[in-house]
């Protein structure tokens, strides 16, 4: 996963005398992200955009007021008229791209603002837009720690009028959403209570007390808002249904198939991923299990993988072990070329922010602001809390084990999210570099995390292990898994126990990541097929490269060229690389 909602933004600290003037289309894009960078400070912050129009969004929340809403809606539509206004044709190829990136994304805020409404129902919104806000300038060194504990102090005196119009807002909210919001919740109320005041100098002690006491009261007061108010008017559906989840599904993955076609090709590659894994498992089995038979695929294949669970890490040793897993990935890129490895050495392990526990509840990656790219990125590793039982802990450990870690650590940090988002911060100009980083493809993103795992292990990565082999197999069913369960349960009203089933008999999951997993696409949608969509374009576009430089070709250079185009849409990657 990656934190591709808040990626980017512009401004002031990379100003070099060397760079090219924008084009008259790199300032129209110029002109499209920060103004819309500008309506959200939390995400401007962590985009690295500190000022605009004179305002020092640091010390800023967002603002969800309805003239807000209207504002943004009014600035989208006479944006869209004025891109509508444009010959693509005239455009240079590049251009085209950008201008494809920019009229989905419209089109995606106009479908939010005119009918799914976030603001109305889901108050997951405001909290995790809260912990954000409160989050970025407590991690990332955007200035000396001084000013950054300011902007904190800033924004906490505005909690309390930016969670009254929250409540204001809120007409009605599903179950699960308030229920996620009730937990986050608790997390910001940490984070100011406890991590943040930790931090805070002597001189600002005080300051920070007083601004802490009236937004923790007000926090408070949210939380039980949520709890009596929001909790009994829960008659609004987590599911997107066919219409609007059909236009979502075409702004956000961009790549031409429609959500039908995308779930058939899932479901008919499920069968044909579980015979390969009963291939790898067999000779496994054998050895493991020398008295018993093999022929029951479904009986082979879930005792091997029983087994390969059993060698795991501990609560206290897991993020260690991750850690560890980190230098092996480098070390294996390094010595095999796979792709150029990112110059800067920004990258840290940390535990993932209590706030975004809910639906990061395995790990993720935030990348390095994309105007800021010296700043931190972080790969995120949710650790397994100290109280929870140990049946339920075991579940956890067994499910990320030897093996499925060292997974989630390629697939989030190297050579993953981090190498990508790397290189995608190169990406010249800076207009196109923060229209392709902020309003970046997901697929793009998710895709080349699951390519670039496969390439490790097609290229030997841990001596060829049929274990590793056999997860990464495992994780192919559910990457197949996620796309079927978002398409179903948005689109075409799946239960929640057709859902469970799916992922614990067809594709082996333990239940602590199926139930993780089914709240997190009642918290999302069109985000969970991604991971598929993109998987599946990132190896046709390397199929075309391969084909068109023949014996030029290299694995390096493909991976180098395509990486070093930033996130466009894969449906015209391999045009750009022509
Ligand atoms: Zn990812």
């Amino acid at each position: 996963m990656s934190r591709l909602s808040l990626a980017l933004a512009p401004v002031l600290l990379l100003t070099s005398c060397r760079q090219d003037p924008p084009s008259d289309f790199g300032k129209l894009s110029d002109e499209f992200v920060y103004t819309n960078l500008s309506f959200s400070p939390s995400g401007a912050t962590a985009a690295g955009l500190h000022e605009y129009n004179n305002r020092n969004l640091d010390e800023m929340l967002d603002d969800f007021s309805p003239a807000a809403l209207d504002k943004q809606h009014k600035f989208h539509e006479s944006f869209r008229n004025r891109l509508n206004a444009l010959k693509p044709d005239a455009l240079a190829a590049e251009d085209r791209a950008d201008l494809r990136i920019l009229q989905d994304e419209i089109s995606l805020s106009l479908l939010d603002l005119d009918q799914i409404h976030m603001p109305l129902h889901n108050p997951t919104l405001y909290v995790e837009t809260l912990g954000n806000a409160l989050f970025s300038p407590y991690v990332l060194e955007y200035a000396p720690k001084p000013k950054r504990m300011r902007d904190i102090v800033a924004r906490l005196k505005q909690v309390p009028a930016f969670l009254d119009q929250a409540s204001l807002n809120l007409q009605s909210s599903p179950d699960i959403w308030t229920k996620v919001a009730v937990e986050e919740g608790e997390g910001n109320i940490a984070l100011v209570d406890k991590t943040i005041r930790a931090e805070i100098p002597g001189d600002l002690k005080q300051a920070y007390s007083q601004a802490a006491r009236s937004a923790l009261d007000s926090m408070q007061k949210f939380q039980n808002y949520l709890k009596t108010s929001l909790s009994v008017r829960n008659n609004w559906d987590w599911r997107l249904g066919h219409d609007r989840y059909v236009q979502k599904f075409r702004y956000t993955l961009e790549i031409g198939d429609d959500a039908d076609t995308v779930l058939s090709n899932a479901e008919k590659d499920l069968s044909r991923v579980r015979s390969r894994m009963f291939e790898i498992a067999q000779p496994l089995h054998r050895k493991m299990f020398p008295n018993e038979a093999v022929n029951d695929q479904d009986k082979v294949i879930r005792e091997v993988l029983d087994k390969i669970a059993e060698r795991h890490a501990t609560p206290a040793s897991y993020m260690e072990e991750a850690g560890k897993d980190l230098r092996e990935a480098t070390d294996f890129v390094r010595a095999k070329h796979l792709l150029t490895l990112p110059a800067r050495s920004n990258l840290q392990v940390i535990p993932t922010p209590e706030f975004m526990r809910g639906i990061y509840s395995v790990g993720g990656f935030s990348p390095a602001p994309t105007l800021e790219p010296q700043l931190g990125a972080f790969y995120w590793v949710t650790p397994i809390p100290q109280d929870w039982p140990k049946q339920r802990a075991e579940s956890k450990l067994r499910e990320y084990n030897f093996y499925k870690l060292k997974l989630l650590t390629m697939h989030e940090a190297i050579p993953g999210h981090y190498v990508q988002g790397e290189f995608a911060n190169d990406v010249q100009p800076k207009s196109r570099r923060v229209l392709r980083a902020i309003s970046g493809n997901g697929p793009y993103v998710e895709g080349w995390a699951q390519y670039a795992t496969q390439m490790m292990l097609d290229e030997g990565f841990l001596d060829h292990s049929p274990e590793l082999a056999l997860t990464f197999a495992k994780e192919e069913l559910r990457v197949l898994a996620n796309a079927i369960i978002d398409v179903r349960l948005q689109m075409l009203n799946m239960s929640d126990q057709e859902a469970l089933d799916l992922m614990e008999k067809q594709t082996f999951q333990e239940r602590e990541e199926a139930e993780g997993k089914l709240q997190r696409a009642k918290l999302s949608s069109c985000q969970l097929p991604m991971y598929f969509v993109g998987w599946r374009s990132w190896l046709q576009v390397r199929e075309g490269y391969k084909k068109m430089k023949g014996a030029a070709y290299t694995l390096a250079d493909f991976n180098d060229k395509a990486l070093a185009q930033g996130a466009v849409p894969l449906a015209v990657l391999g045009q750009l690389l022509e």
